[in-house]
């Protein structure tokens, strides 16, 4: 078997080369996608040493800023990162808030950073499987830290939450009854709680909020084994908290150890594999000649009440195979 040229100068963390390989994984045509199989099939032993963070929040909570300010205090340290977004909604060249080049332009233009838009495309299912990619990629090319951030749409949380170490959740200072406006489904994920915007006039009702959101978390279950979430409160603004967040990821992953990060990424590596196997059915499902030709007609049965659901679905599969 021939090596993939980009093997190499990618592991040597040539930049060039990281961006070509990201580039063959987010390409959908057959030959490409062969060849970045084969080129993440020779690299995955030199993947999954980095620290993998999940960022979520919604828009203006200041997910950017926060990154930036969190990214360059890791590279002070000595740290590396790379941050990844995940946008389902993002079409290529259209107005993205996460692709948007002004956010994060300092930590972009650091050596120790690398910082990519979300992929375009229209499914959660296909931008998530090319984050995880282009994870693997990243910790083989050297960045010992991953950030994947997502803002809240659909069920990008979850995804997210599925393909890293770390789940933070950023959430604005609010008090009593705005707590029922936080979606109960992101608060269940995480980790760690974030109150952002801890400044200024805003400072008080922050500190207030820490208390609500611990006592809302005390309700739920740990999404971790061997962590209790906390809540931090910072301003990306003013930097204050920001780098105290690294000190609660340090505590997370010493608490968890090492056995329980293998234990969740072995569990997430085998739920991929599932997830791709309904993926690449469902595709094929809809390519194939014989289920496209009853398609329309069974949706309109469907609609119109002639056909349950589940009878139509069984016709469906059977002309898929050939019956
Ligand atoms: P994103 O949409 O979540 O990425 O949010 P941004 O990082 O773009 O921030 C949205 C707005 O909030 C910007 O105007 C930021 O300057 C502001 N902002 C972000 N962090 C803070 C903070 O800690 N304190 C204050 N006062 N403003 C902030």
């Amino acid at each position: 078997m021939t090596v993939d040229p980009l093997l190499e100068p990618l592991l040597a963390g040539d930049r060039r080369a990281l961006a070509q390989a990201i580039t063959l994984i987010e390409s959908t045509r057959s030959d490409h996608r062969e060849r970045a199989d084969a080129l993440l099939g020779g690299l995955l032993p030199r993947t999954g040493k980095s620290v993998r963070l999940g960022i979520t929040g919604v828009p203006g909570v200041g997910k950017s800023t926060f990154i930036e300010r969190f990214g360059l205090s890791l590279l002070e340290q000595g740290r590396s990162l790379a941050v990844l977004a995940i946008d389902p909604s993002s079409k290529r060249g259209g107005g993205s808030i996460l692709g948007d080049k002004t956010r994060m332009e300092e930590l972009s233009r650091r050596l120790g950073a690398f910082i990519r838009p979300s992929p375009a495309g229209a499914t959660l299912g296909g931008v998530a499987r090319r984050t995880r990619e282009t994870m693997l990629l990243v910790e083989a090319a050297g960045f010992d830290t991953v950030i994947v951030e997502t803002v809240g749409v659909g069920q990008s949380e979850t995804a997210v939450a599925d393909m890293v170490d770390m789940f933070i959740v950023l959430l604005l200072p609010a008090g009593g009854d705005d707590l029922q406006g936080i979606k109960r489904g992101v608060i269940e994920l995480a980790d760690l709680i974030v109150v952002n915007k801890a400044d200024g006039d805003l400072l008080a009702t922050a500190r207030r909020s820490v208390s609500d959101y611990q006592h809302a978390l005390r309700m739920l279950r740990s999404p971790t084994a061997g962590w209790t979430p906390e809540v931090a409160t910072a301003s990306a603004l003013t930097g204050a908290g920001v780098a105290e967040v690294w000190q609660v990821v340090e505590r997370f992953m010493a608490a968890v150890g090492e056995k329980g990060v293998a234990r969740r990424r072995a569990d997430q590596a085998r739920a991929w594999m599932w997830n791709e196997v309904g993926e690449t059915l469902l595709a094929e499902l809809r390519k194939h000649p014989g289920v496209r030709k009853l398609v329309t007609g069974l949706e309109r049965e469907v609609e119109a009440g002639r056909a349950t659901p589940a009878a139509a679905a069984r016709r469906m599969l059977e002309a898929f195979h050939g019956r």
